[in-house]
C-alpha cells in the first residue's frame, strides 16, 4: 500500500479530470491511498491537500478543467519553496508524486526529483507540444473546438466574401493550427515551426479570390504574431483588410472528446502503477496505440514539433 499524491498544473486542458478520476480509482482499486493538492504545486508548498475517495472523483468524467484546480506559480522557480514543497511531501509520508501538466510542471516536478520525490508527470496540454506521446491530454478537445468556431466563421467568410483570420493557441507550437486548420480546410495555416512569407501568403489569398472562391481563412498560431499585425501586413500589401478573430481561452474550455478521456483514463491508470513499481522521472505517454515512459529531462529538452507532412498535405489540398 502507497499513498500517492497528484496535483494539476499549468494551464488547464479538458480531459484533466477524466485523468485524476483514473488515478483515484485505479489508486484505490489496488489498495492504495491518494491525495490530491489543490492549485498546482502551490497546494503542495502551503499544504493544501485532501485524501480522494472514489465517490470525491464521481461525476467529472466528462467535465472540462480540473476540480483540484491549477496555477500558473511561477514562485516555485524559487529553490526554498521547491524544498518547502519537498519538506511537505515528506511530512505527510508520501510514496510518489503524479504531476499533470506541461512542459512547465515537469520542471518542477524534476527539480522535486532532486530532493528525493519520486515523481511521475502525465502530458497535459492543449498545446500538444510534448515529446514521449502522439497526443497529450486535452489537444483533441482543443482542434474539435477550433474547428467548429472555423465552421461557424466560414460561413459568415462565404456570405460577406471575406478574409478572416483566426488566432488560436501555440506560442511555440502549431499543433492547434494545423490539425483544425487542416479539418477546416484554411487557406492557409501559419505556425511557427515554418517559415512564413507574407508574399506567398498573399498571392495564394489572392489567387483563390481570382479563381472565384468566395471565403478565404487563415489560421494563425499565436506565436508567429498577432492577428492584428498580420491584418495590417497584409493590407499593406494586398490593399483590403482581414477581418480578425482572436480565440482566446474558450479552446481551453469544454467537455472532453471521447479520445481525451479514453486517453486520460489510461494514462493516470498506467501513473499509478508506475510509482507504486518505484518506477521516478518518467512521462507516460501513448505513442502509436502503445502505453510508453520517456524519461521528464528528454520530454523537457526536446519539444515536438509539428509533423511537416500534415502540415504540406494542407498546404497541397488548399488549391
Ligand atoms: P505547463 O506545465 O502547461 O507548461 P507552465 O509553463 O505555466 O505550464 O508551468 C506550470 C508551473 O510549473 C509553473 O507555474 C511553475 O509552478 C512550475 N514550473 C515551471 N517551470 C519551472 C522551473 N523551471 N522550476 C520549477 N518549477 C517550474
Amino acid at each position: 500500500m502507497k499513498r500517492i499524491a497528484v496535483l494539476t498544473s499549468g494551464g488547464d486542458a479538458p480531459g484533466m479530470n477524466a485523468t485524476l478520476r483514473a488515478v483515484v480509482r485505479m489508486g484505490i482499486h489496488r489498495g492504495h491511498r491518494i491525495f490530491a493538492f489543490y492549485n498546482g504545486f502551490k497546494g503542495l508548498v502551503e499544504n493544501e491537500s485532501a485524501e480522494m475517495y472514489n465517490r470525491s472523483v464521481g461525476d467529472i468524467l466528462t467535465r472540462g478543467g480540473t476540480i483540484i484546480g491549477t496555477a500558473r506559480y511561477p514562485e516555485f522557480k524559487d529553490p526554498e519553496l521547491i524544498k518547502r514543497a519537498a519538506r511537505t511531501f515528506k511530512l505527510l509520508e508520501m510514496d510518489g508524486l503524479i504531476v499533470i501538466g506541461g512542459d512547465g510542471s515537469f520542471r518542477g516536478a524534476l527539480a522535486l526529483e532532486e530532493l528525493g520525490v519520486p515523481v511521475v508527470g502525465l502530458p497535459g496540454t492543449i498545446d500538444n507540444d510534448c515529446n514521449g506521446t502522439d497526443n497529450a491530454i486535452g489537444f483533441d478537445t482543443a482542434v474539435e473546438t477550433v474547428l467548429d468556431c472555423i465552421k461557424k466563421l466560414r460561413d459568415t467568410a462565404s456570405s460577406h466574401q471575406r478574409t478572416i483570420i483566426i488566432e488560436v493557441m501555440g506560442r511555440h507550437s502549431g499543433w492547434i493550427a494545423l490539425k483544425a486548420g487542416l479539418a477546416g480546410g484554411a487557406e492557409a495555416i501559419l505556425v511557427p515551426e515554418m517559415p512564413f512569407e507574407l508574399e506567398d501568403l498573399c498571392h495564394r489569398l489572392e489567387s483563390g479570390i481570382a479563381r472565384g472562391k468566395k471565403h478565404s481563412l487563415v489560421v494563425l498560431a499565436e506565436g508567429v504574431m498577432s492577428a492584428g499585425e498580420l491584418s495590417v501586413m497584409m493590407k499593406d500589401k494586398m490593399g483590403f483588410a482581414a477581418n480578425t478573430v482572436v480565440l482566446g481561452y474558450v479552446q481551453r474550455g469544454g467537455s472532453p472528446t471521447a479520445n481525451d478521456i479514453i486517453l486520460g483514463s489510461k494514462l493516470g491508470a498506467r501513473a499509478v502503477d508506475e510509482i507504486a513499481a518505484g518506477v521516478s522521472g518518467v512521462m507516460v505517454g501513448e505513442m502509436k496505440g502503445e502505453l510508453v515512459t520517456t524519461p521528464l529531462q528528454k520530454v523537457i529538452d526536446e519539444r515536438k514539433i509539428i509533423d511537416p507532412t500534415l502540415y504540406h498535405l494542407a498546404m497541397d489540398l488548399v488549391h
